[in-house]
């Protein structure tokens, strides 16, 4: 489901250490001393030599609903391509099943027979009715898969993460955020080390959760004088 293309920084915290040592005037051709630095400037909160750090992938078979989710996550300005609605066969387009929908029966067949009728009225109307498919393509629900081509920095990504952890987040973007973090960790040492150490959840950065609905996991912010000393308890 997830691609990393070969475009991704392959050493992403040696890299961060080496464009920090042009800055502080070292020897930047020493790789074990770039890892170092690079790790001291993440722990640092140094976060913009993140930005150095390049991810390009290919997240396929997710719905156009956590895709359209996943396009709220502008900082750093990311970029991507997604498959067309206008070119490929949506006659038998494929669709995400939530789990409490596949759990139960009842539902599981009101689910599928909808996609099926809307899989159906997209032919007729481009068969029967001479209807254009980017104008039939208006009834493809949310629920949809798709393909996207993406592009952004480490520091966005994991920023991302912070967010999608958390409990609070859509299920499917929790899942898809699991799925990089498991994809990026199987490209190398350093991004296993990345995506064990700095891809959490909110409440591991603040130490509190921001959530007015939370899961328990933290005690809760409020906005206030006393908040510092009231989380301290
Ligand atoms: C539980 C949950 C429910 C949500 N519900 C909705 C919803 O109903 N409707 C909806 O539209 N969205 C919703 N969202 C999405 C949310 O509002 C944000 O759009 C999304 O989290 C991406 O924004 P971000 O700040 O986290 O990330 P990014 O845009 O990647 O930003 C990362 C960081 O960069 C900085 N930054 C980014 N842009 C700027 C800027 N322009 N100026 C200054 N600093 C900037 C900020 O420090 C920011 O924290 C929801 C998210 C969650 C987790």
């Amino acid at each position: 489901m997830i691609t990393i293309l070969s475009e991704t920084t392959k050493n992403p915290i040696t890299l961060m250490g080496e464009r920090a040592g042009v800055c502080w005037g070292a020897d930047i051709r020493n790789a074990e001393r770039n890892y170092k630095r690079g790790l001291d400037c993440i722990k640092s909160g140094h976060h913009r030599v993140m930005e150095y750090v390049n991810v390009e992938m290919i997240l396929e078979g997710y719905s156009a609903r956590v895709i359209r989710e996943w396009y709220t996550h502008i900082g750093g300005a990311p970029t991507r391509l997604q498959a067309s609605t206008r070119y490929i066969n949506y006659k038998d387009f494929s669709y995400i099943t939530p789990p409490s929908v596949a759990g139960n029966p009842e539902a599981e067949r009101i689910y599928r027979e909808t996609m099926e009728t809307i899989a159906a009225a997209c032919e007729r109307l481009e068969s029967s009715c001479g209807i254009p498919r980017e104008d039939a393509a208006m009834l493809l629900p949310l629920g949809m898969s798709t393909k996207i081509v993406d592009k952004r920095n480490v520091r966005n990504l994991i920023e991302m993460s912070h967010q999608r952890l958390c409990t609070r987040a859509y299920w499917e973007y929790r899942g898809l955020m699991q799925d990089i973090c498991r994809a990026l960790s199987e490209y190398s040492e350093e991004w296993k080390y990345l995506t064990e150490h700095y891809f959490v959840p909110k409440c591991d950065v603040a130490g509190y959760c921001t959530e007015k609905k939370s899961c328990g996991r933290t005690k809760v912010f409020e906005p206030g004088a006393d908040n510092i000393n009231r989380l301290r308890e």
